[in-house]
């Protein structure tokens, strides 16, 4: 049976949580959770007797769902809102449960920990769901669930064995908070070894791979929200994204596992690119998040940042079900592969290894799906080149200015002084520019050198390529214009051509005054996309179509 998509809803009023399964229904989920823990007050009863309003609400709600639906009245100790009466809560599912065929939920949940600390709740349970001792004519399967918003609990496997040995469970639920990537391995390690259909997701950032990936190990569900503010557990995606941007429909056992490693990764547009990439390829692969953090305040000297990454990495790796097959890399983890892969012994790009970054990393497996090799290069030098090459041609003998010493500023130096070029460093950080030009200067046949910032105005380059983040959306100057386009124009007349490699906004400042100066402008996107196509051809052997990462990346910035 295929994972099926339920759209959790927090029951507040009776129409609008109708309304809510209608628009599941029409996105095109299986189906959805009544979570009725803030909406049930625990009061069975109307004081002028007969059943309660919030009481016939819920079975009406569950009558006209246009969905299967699960019905949750989660207790506050798991993390829910129902604080009443234990035998209350339970007193309702038991009514929900003899309601009359085609009026009853699909599902009751509660909590593993409520349902075994006592043998009433227990046996009230049972008598409202279907098992193989049930002699009346009920509707619900029962879910028993075990939470922890906190961590992994330390009594996983008890629980787990526990939920699993209970004869009226058809379902066995549990959800922990993901503290980082590897937390999710054992999750889909419990999938795999199910003994009954089993939820297995992990809560929070790090485990939103869980949710993508359930449909891979076999989970009964993941849980998806309507809208971005409607999510009932952290790290919740939307249904939008999981159909439409990683293609949850489509993921099988056999899937391959490609990401995002970087800290952070949430505002990335690498999946939405690739995701759709291995769709136009037909490709059977998904390409999730995989946020990897360096610590906050590390110790001087401190190797903890190369030391999780590799941990993580080789974990993900040699996993031996998850299948992950490459990766992009992004900061700060470029000089983390490189040394990984020195460590590894595996085999490195020489334009990898000459900037000692590397953004690409290409997993062989084997036919039982073991680790074989890895091979490690850089795409960003083509991010750069190619649409440097589309604009000017031929580089050779072209004087290049290079604003920027980070990675991005190596990269260019790295791929203008192959190309032939004569390049000039600018950077904030006067000394980081001298020892950049000395280092690639020294291994290359090209002209390289750095000048002081202040003399920026007076260069007579040709080409200007900016790489710091200055006019990114967000960053440290928004609004700043990093190179003195009119002054340099006054100095020299014949119009320039300038690369941002900033892509958030597509027109940024400086962007907006080259253009203004009759200059020829190349915006950041193009970077992007060529270094994305790239490592899209490295996975899957072949190019992604034309034109469709560009006009992604381009709409969704707009
Ligand atoms: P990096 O390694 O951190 O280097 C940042 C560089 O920018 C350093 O030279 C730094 O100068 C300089 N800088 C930082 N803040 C500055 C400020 N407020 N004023 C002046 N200079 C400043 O980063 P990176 O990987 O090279 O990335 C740089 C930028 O390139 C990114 O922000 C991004 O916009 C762009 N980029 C684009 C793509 C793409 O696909 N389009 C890919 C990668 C990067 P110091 O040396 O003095 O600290």
């Amino acid at each position: 049976m295929s994972t099926l998509l339920c759209v959790p809803i927090m029951v507040h009023d009776e129409d609008a949580a109708l309304a809510s399964a209608r628009a599941a229904h029409a996105a095109g989920a299986d189906l959805v959770e009544f979570r009725v823990d803030e909406f049930f007050t625990g009061d069975l009863e109307a004081p002028a007797g007969g059943p309660h309003p919030t009481v016939l609400a819920i079975e009406r709600l569950v009558a006209q769902s246009p969905l299967p639906c699960i019905v949750t009245c989660r207790s506050g100790s798991e993390g829910g809102g129902y604080g009443g009466d234990e035998t209350d809560r339970v007193s309702l599912y038991e009514r929900l449960g003899l309601a009359e065929p085609g009026r009853a939920p699909a599902y009751l949940d509660i909590e593993y920990a409520a349902y075994a600390r006592s043998a009433n709740i227990k046996q009230k349970v049972n008598l409202a769901v279907k098992h193989a001792g049930q002699l009346r004519e009920v509707g619900p399967s029962l879910i028993l669930s075990a939470h922890d918003f906190t961590a992994r609990p330390a009594d996983l496997t008890r629980k787990v064995l526990g939920m699993n040995a209970e004869p009226a469970a058809a379902i066995v639920k549990i959800a922990y908070r993901a503290r980082s990537l590897r937390d999710n391995l054992e999750l889909f390690e419990l999938l795999v070894q199910r003994q009954k259909p089993t939820i297995a997701l992990g809560m929070g950032e790090f485990g939103l791979c869980s949710r993508i990936l359930a449909p891979k190990f076999g989970g009964f569900l993941t849980f998806a929200a309507l809208r971005p503010a409607e999510t009932t557990a952290p790290g919740q995606p939307t249904v939008r994204e999981l159909l439409d941007l990683y293609r949850f429909r489509s993921i099988r056992r056999a899937t391959k596992v490609y990401g995002i490693i970087g800290w952070p990764v949430t505002q990335s547009k690498s999946p939405l690119v690739h995701n759709a990439a291995f769709d136009a390829l037909e490709h059977d692969g998904v390409y999730i998040p995989l946020p990897i953090p360096v610590p906050e305040s590390p110790a001087p000297g401190s190797d903890d940042a190369y030391l999780g990454f590799k941990a993580t990495l080789l974990d993900l790796a040699h996993d031996p079900q998850l299948s992950f097959s490459g990766a992009s890399v992004t900061i700060p983890h470029k000089e983390h592969l490189v040394r990984l892969a020195r460590e590894q012994g595996w085999l490195i790009s020489p334009e990898a290894a000459a900037l000692g970054a590397a953004n690409t990393l290409i997993v062989t497996r084997g036919a039982r799906d073991e680790f074989i090799s890895a091979a490690i290069s850089n795409t960003d030098i083509e991010g750069l080149m190619a649409p440097l090459r589309d604009a000017v041609g031929d580089l050779s003998g072209r004087r290049v200015a290079i604003l920027g010493a980070g990675g991005a500023a190596r990269a260019a130096a790295y791929g203008a002084l192959a190309a032939g070029a004569e390049v000039t460093i600018y950077n904030r950080d006067e000394a980081r520019a001298a020892a950049l030009a000395a280092e690639l200067g020294r291994d290359s046949t090209g002209r390289m050198n750095a000048i002081s910032l202040a003399d920026l105005p007076r260069s007579s380059a040709e080409i200007f390529i900016h790489c710091t983040p200055q006019g990114m959306k967000g960053g440290p100057a928004p609004d700043a214009c990093p190179i003195p386009v009119a002054e340099i124009a006054r100095n020299f007349e014949a119009p320039r051509v300038v690369f941002d490699t900033v892509y958030n906004p597509i027109e940024t400042p400086l962007l907006r005054h080259a253009k203004a100066a009759g200059w020829r402008t190349i915006d950041g996107v193009h970077m992007f996309v060529r270094q994305a196509m790239t490592q899209s051809k490295a996975w899957t052997g072949r190019l992604p179509p034309e034109g469709l990462f560009d006009r992604l990346v381009r709409e969704s910035l707009a």
